[in-house]
């Protein structure tokens, strides 16, 4: 990977991202990251390919996996009054314009969490749900300054539906709008219901469609989840949120992460063992690198867990 991606990538996500999963550099179990896992440096590459920067494929019932050029997923869910876009990408392409490809209903926007390759399109839009916790993370991405370096390291080698630099930067940011715990998207003839998960960050959200059985989880239940960056909850916080999922699996049979290809409901499971290995000493963990910082990784059967030793606990 260059140096300057590298540098940009550093410092956009030090607050921090799933960059592992961003630039593909470690994915493991069975469901590897369609995406992440065609090549190492997935951003970086992405930029000498040709065709166009989204990819969309239909994954559930009027419910469409945008693909972020290798990065991340957005998905779409169409409703017969609405559709709602949940998650807005690096925000280098112009999603606004593909999402119109796909839906004419009028679109809401919803952040599962505020990092920048999540959150990171959202001035393309006017108003964007999040969990308050998440505004401040938000507001970073969205700066000017923020979308003037996102632009100038990776809008290069465009392809037709890149935004330019002068537009990204001339773009208002979007208005923040607060979601809170049991809330529910009403699509017209279908339901989304907002779930607190704090972990991966303090406001992390998932979101449930129980009628069609499909939970979508941003960047708390992928094959690899981050959870030493110094943003994240204490994993005893994570531990609990992976319970409060795994009550309502019997809801879901399918996981629709923020990375990689979709996960059965069972995998919950199997990230609530790793956690708790970590948590009682069974796992001690082995070595974990990455240039957002060290820490420590277990892994039961699909589930890898990242996770800083000194922050297992909440403190009193
Ligand atoms: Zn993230």
């Amino acid at each position: 990977m260059p140096t300057a991606h590298k540098h940009i990538l550093a410092s956009l996500f030090c607050s921090c991202v799933s960059v592992a999963l961003v630039l593909g550099q470690v994915q493991s179990g069975p469901n590897r990251a369609s995406g992440a896992s065609k090549s190492p440096n997935a951003v970086a590459t992405a930029n000498a390919e040709a065709g166009p920067w989204f990819k969309a494929r239909k994954v559930a019932d009027r419910v469409w996996c945008i693909d972020d050029h290798g990065s991340d997923n957005i998905y779409l869910v169409e409703g017969k009054k609405k559709a709602l876009l949940i998650d807005t990408g690096l925000g280098v392409a112009r999603l606004n314009d593909f999402v119109k490809t796909l839906t004419r209903l009028p679109v809401t926007v919803v952040n599962t969490h505020g990092h920048p390759d999540h959150a990171g399109g959202n001035y393309q839009f006017k108003s964007a749900f999040a969990h308050p916790l998440e505004f401040a993370a938000i507001r970073n991405t969205s700066t000017a300054e923020s979308r003037k370096r996102v632009a100038e390291n990776m809008i290069r080698g465009a392809t037709a539906d890149m935004v330019s630099i002068e537009e990204a930067v001339a773009m208002p940011a979007a208005e923040l709008l607060p979601l809170t715990d049991g809330q529910m998207f009403d699509l017209g003839g279908r339901k989304i219901e907002v779930i607190e998960t704090p972990g991966h960050t303090p406001g992390e959200i998932v979101l449930l469609d129980s009628a069609n059985r499909i939970v979508f989880t941003g960047d708390n239940d992928n094959a690899l989840v981050w959870l030493f960056l110094p943003t994240c909850t204490p994993l005893e916080v994570y531990l609990r949120s992976l319970k409060k999922l795994q009550q309502r699996d019997g809801e879901f049979d399918t996981i629709l992460p923020g990375h990689g290809l979709p996960l059965p409901n069972s995998f919950i499971g199997e990230q609530v063992n790793c956690v708790e290995g970590i948590l009682n000493g069974t796992c001690k963990g082995d070595p974990y690198k990455s240039f957002a910082g060290e820490a420590l990784v277990c892994r039961y059967k699909s589930a890898a867990v990242a996770f800083d030793p000194n922050n297992l606990h909440v403190k009193k």
